[in-house]
């Protein structure tokens, strides 16, 4: 059975959501509920771990950096995001972190969403940290360090104030500059918080008595920015910027004194802080925590770790949100990816009917 052309060309167009709709959509919803939502998304999925085919992200490293795919599927629909790492991409006036991504129907393979995923990694990442601290951190906790005041450090303050109730910050970053611009990125959303932000003179100073410790830093070295005598009883550490073989933030030894939870195990021993360890370190993963499988914290006087390094799920769940929210927004457009074609399998088709096209246009040319 033929199916009419208007339905099958209907049937064949992609969404896409540029940068500057990205962000227009951000502004437009609020980037605090962005982030609740995106929160909500990540932990419903999470809870339903083993409905996904999960695997390790495929990496690409060079000496500058390094560019990795990242797959998930479901029973309905198939993520992937392409994302970089370069650390000194800044110097040459591009970011550290760039990413795209899609959603496709398992169904048939059609891919339905195309997206930015710059933007999108920055709330996904916050929206994961805060999601693991609301489930590892103290209740209690009101202060922050924000180590590494890059791209992501506006949305690691503004998740941690939005959903786990922080209402001071310290920063600290080797690039001064760095710092300044997050302290007056922020300032618009202090007054609603009610919290202050502060610049620390190191990294020791602004860990000192915070109830929770970010690290957002990128240098494709074996970084010990945090070392043991810095821990504090009850602290909890979100370790952001450690996500590839050969950079890490924490000494092994803050490994040793903490409790260590991570996203999918495979992955954080080959890119975590995880790297470190022997590869019968204790850790536990995030969703046994989530679907009470396993303890998370058990006591105030515990230290807990998250070694984040970011997983595929965590962009289907932001993917699925992006799509969802600009759709209702009417920020989406379409673009042509996959060709129609009136007999599907008559792609030769569509170069014969280029060629009639260009003969036309020039036939018309000649007469004209
Ligand atoms: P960025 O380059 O914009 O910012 C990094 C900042 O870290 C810079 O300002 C730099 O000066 C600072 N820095 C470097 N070394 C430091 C040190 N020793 N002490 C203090 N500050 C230091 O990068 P970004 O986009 O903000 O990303 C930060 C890190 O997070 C990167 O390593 C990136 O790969 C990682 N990341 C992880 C995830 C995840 O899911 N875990 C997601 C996105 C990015």
């Amino acid at each position: 059975m033929s199916i009419p052309q208007t339905q099958a060309a209907a049937q064949l167009q992609t969404d896409f959501l540029s940068a500057s709709d990205a962000a227009r959509l951000v502004m437009r919803t609020g980037i605090t509920q962005v982030l609740r939502l995106m929160s909500e998304a990540i932990e419903a999925d999470f809870m339903r771990w083993q409905d996904f085919d999960k695997s390790a992200r495929t990496a690409a490293h060079s000496a500058s950096g390094v560019i990795e795919l990242m797959p998930v599927a479901d029973a309905q629909d198939y993520a992937f995001k392409y994302v970089n790492g370069h650390p000194h991409n800044p110097q040459r006036g591009l970011p550290t972190v760039m990413a795209f991504g899609a959603l496709a129907d398992v169904a048939t393979g059609m891919p339905r969403f195309v997206s930015e995923l710059t933007l999108t990694t920055a709330l996904r990442t916050a929206a994961t940290s805060a999601m693991a601290a609301k489930h590892l951190a103290r209740k209690d906790s009101r202060s922050m360090a924000l180590i590494g005041n890059g791209s992501q450090s506006e949305f690691q303050a503004l998740a941690f104030m939005e959903l786990l109730g922080v209402r001071e910050l310290r920063l600290f970053d080797i690039d001064p500059a760095a710092s300044q611009k997050l302290l007056r990125n922020l300032q618009p959303f202090l007054a609603q918080f009610s919290a202050r932000v502060s610049i620390a003179a190191s990294a020791a100073d602004a860990v000192k008595d915070a109830d929770i410790v970010t690290t957002a830093t990128a240098d494709k070295t074996r970084a010990t920015i945090i070392q043991a005598p810095l821990l504090q009883s009850g602290m909890h550490l979100n370790a952001v910027g450690g996500d590839c073989p050969g950079k890490t933030e924490l000494a092994a030894a803050v490994l040793h004194r903490a409790s260590v939870f991570v996203e999918y195990e495979p992955q954080t021993r080959m890119e975590g802080e995880l790297q470190q360890m022997p590869t019968d370190f204790a850790v536990t993963e995030l969703w046994r925590v989530l679907q009470k499988q396993a303890p998370g914290r058990t006591s105030a006087e515990e230290i807990t770790l998250f070694d984040s390094v970011g997983f595929a799920l965590e962009d289907y769940s932001a993917l699925r949100t992006m799509h969802r929210l600009a759709r209702q927004a009417g920020l989406l457009s379409q673009i042509e990816l996959i060709p129609s074609l009136p007999d599907p399998k008559d792609l030769f088709a569509l170069l014969m009917q280029s060629h009639r096209a260009q003969v036309i246009q020039l036939s018309g040319r000649q007469t004209a």
